[in-house]
């Protein structure tokens, strides 16, 4: 066993700025720092990084304030398409759901596809039939579309727009996908991503946070990698791989590595968005080309620490 574990979440990037209202403000943190703590318990006591990862992948995707799970954003019809994401540092398992509905966390599903299936990724009708053979309940959809998603909806289509959940362009902006990445006791890295996507996208776009090596990855011999921003900037970057690689391959640590990718995602293509990273030794790197982005971060089972 090593002696320590490290935890990093992320809610989402964006401007952040027009969420003006401070009680919302401290309302993110507060829930930032709780599922911190709550995967400081797992990893304490000797939890897998994958357990903890899939665990508070859980509890922010049964937050409303999150775009993911019950608080997932809308497509144009109106509907909710969630991708998710999960990846063992160990072997390189991986699972991923694309473009689900009427499951409450897609992360445990994803999680599903990779301890008992022989496929990495499921889509649509059959992801949910492979819900329905492991005995996962369907979640009606009046669960999903919430009041605030239908008006942001609404407001995206007003602006002829498909925009971030937390836009610069829009006002209705108070929620974010979610990532989780961890290092346990034994020294094993996992990583996991779940959303609904961007506003007002076409039925059956993907994004990246289901895309191995774009919106999530981990490997025990580099890091453990989730992004959150314009997924097609993402994917055509494979920027969470690439992260990986840089430390595998350059000997960076996590902070050369997200310092280094994000240069190159703003430089090739003016990518826009955050990564979180925690590198093989355990230390805890974020950056972003976005103005902000709601994250918080345990440091070899240090204090607590939350950005937003
Ligand atoms: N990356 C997500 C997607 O494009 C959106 C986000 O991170 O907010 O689906």
């Amino acid at each position: 066993m090593t002696s320590s574990y490290s935890l990093m979440i992320h809610g989402g990037a964006g401007a952040l700025d027009n969420v003006r209202d401070q009680a919302i403000a401290v309302r993110y943190l507060e829930s930032i720092r709780l599922v911190l703590e709550f995967g400081r318990e797992i990893l304490a006591r000797g939890g897998t990084a994958v357990e903890a990862v899939e665990s508070c992948a859980s509890e922010l995707e049964d937050n409303p304030l999150f775009n993911a799970g019950c608080g997932s954003v809308l497509n144009e019809d109106g509907q909710v398409e969630m991708d998710a994401g999960i990846m063992d540092g160990r072997d390189l398992a991986a699972g991923a759901v694309a473009g689900v509905s009427g499951i409450a966390n897609p992360v445990q599903l994803a999680r599903l596809i990779m301890d008992g299936s022989e496929h990495v990724l499921l889509c649509g009708e059959g992801a949910r039939r492979y819900a329905e053979y492991c005995g996962v309940p369907i979640t009606p959809d009046d669960y999903f579309r919430t009041p605030e998603r239908i008006a942001q909806l609404e407001q995206a289509k007003v602006h002829r727009a498909i925009m971030l959940d937390h836009d610069e362009s829009g006002e209705a902006q108070k929620y974010g996908t979610i990532g989780a990445v961890a290092r346990d006791l034994n020294g094993n890295l996992a990583a996991a991503t779940s959303t609904g996507g961007i506003v007002n996208k076409r039925l059956g776009r993907i994004g990246d946070s289901c895309i191995i090596g774009a919106g999530v990855y981990a490997d025990n011999a580099s890091g453990a990698i989730s992004t959150t921003g314009y997924g097609e900037d993402f994917i055509r970057t494979a920027l969470a791989k690439m992260a990986g690689d840089l430390i595998e391959y350059r000997g960076l640590d996590a902070n050369g590595a997200v310092e280094f990718a994000l240069k190159h995602f703003r430089r090739k293509i003016g990518g826009r968005g955050g990564l979180i990273c925690i590198d093989h030794q355990g230390q805890c790197a974020s950056a972003m080309t976005t103005k902000k982005m709601i994250h918080g971060w345990i440091e070899h089972g240090g204090a607590s620490h939350c950005q937003f």
